[in-house]
């Protein structure tokens, strides 16, 4: 090969390099444009939680409310699952898969998700009561109170006390009294029942004399000793059932004990009637009287059947508070020593 041949062969290579060289730039630049979405999306899969927090370090609440506390994780797609905890349990509960604020007071709320946590601080108040201007005025009778440590005379018999319509009363429960207030309320309400949910519910005691009680609670004491418990034991025993005489609401007039048909008293609570009347007793003046979260404060177990009428200005104030009768009257004794102090402190100037 010649001399001359040699130098056009290299002047080919050469430009045959250059040639591969630039086709490779290309590509790359090309592959970098294509390639660069495809970075971004890989970025996007790292869902690696790096912080969780809230965005205040407190909050308020009204009773009965859900707490609104909603944390933030970074990175805001980040894979998480929150677990809480409530440091006072009986200031915030679940309901319904819902933390809700059951009474007032001020209690740590925390979440967390693996190895993070955070926390805010909640507090819980009381719904405040309407203007005075529209609150009818305190009826102390409706609030009368019959418990373990309130005992009415024997002598105590409610007034306007009626019969009651054997048509309203279970099979074999038949001449039962209950105060004209609260039973007018009743029938409304057990008109109601049956236009919304074709349920009727049937009255299985109500009035019930200090005597009456008395010979029930005997009896109950009896049936202990008759098992061989001696009369002290009998009559700790039968407090698991029956109140002493002077210590039953049923006293007051104003209690019902209800049943549907079948006379379920231990589900009632998982009835369509039970269901009803627990979200609804409310508007027609009665409560729950001893509700299912209230046993300590009550010292009853939960009745779902067992209302008491109150009239609607408190028994709508004690549902929207989550509040049981003895919690309520204590409210208003506060209130009312507060107003008192108060005016002792601020003497008016009267002309
Ligand atoms: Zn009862």
């Amino acid at each position: 090969m010649s001399e001359e041949n040699n130098v056009v062969i290299t002047a080919l290579t050469i430009q045959r390099t250059a040639f591969i060289l630039i086709a490779l730039a290309a590509v790359a630049v090309l592959c970098k444009k294509t390639l660069s979405p495809g970075r971004a999306r890989i970025r996007q899969i790292d869902h690696t939680l790096q912080s969780i927090s809230f965005d205040c370090d407190q909050t308020a609440v009204y009773v009965g409310d859900e707490v609104q506390a909603t944390p933030v994780a970074r990175p805001r797609n980040a894979d998480v699952s929150y677990t809480w905890e409530i440091a006072d349990d009986g200031i915030l509960g679940v309901r319904d898969g819902r933390i809700v604020a059951l009474k007032s007071g001020s209690t740590l709320l925390g979440t967390s998700s693996g190895n993070l946590s955070a926390q805010i601080k909640v507090t819980a108040k009381y719904k405040p009561l309407p203007p005075e201007s529209t609150l009818p005025p305190l009826y102390y009778e409706k609030l009368m109170i019959a418990n373990y440590k309130n005992t009415l005379g024997a002598d105590f018999v409610p007034k306007n006390l009626m019969k009651i319509p054997d048509n309203y009363t279970a099979e074999g429960y038949f001449g039962l009294y209950a105060t004209e207030e609260a039973f007018a309320a009743y029938k409304k309400m057990y008109m109601d029942m049956y236009h919304e949910i074709k349920c009727r519910m049937h009255i299985i005691s109500a009035y019930r004399s200090y005597a009456k009680q008395s010979e029930l609670y005997n009896k109950a004491v009896q049936k202990y000793m008759d098992l061989g418990r001696s009369s002290t034991e009998a009559r700790f025993l039968a407090l698991g059932t029956t109140q002493t005489p002077g210590n039953s609401e049923h006293q007051l007039g104003c209690t019902i004990d209800v049943s549907n048909a079948n006379n379920t008293d231990h589900d009632y609570h998982d009835t369509p009637e039970g269901k009803w009347l627990a979200e609804n007793c409310y508007k027609y003046g009665f409560i729950i009287r001893y509700p299912a979260d209230k046993e300590d404060i009550t010292r009853i177990k939960y009745e779902p059947w067992h209302i008491r009428y109150v009239g609607v200005h408190h028994a709508t104030y004690m549902y929207v508070n989550n509040l049981c009768l003895e919690e309520y009257i204590d409210l208003q004794k506060e209130a009312e020593t507060a107003a008192n102090d108060y005016a002792l402190e601020n003497p008016a100037t009267v002309d």
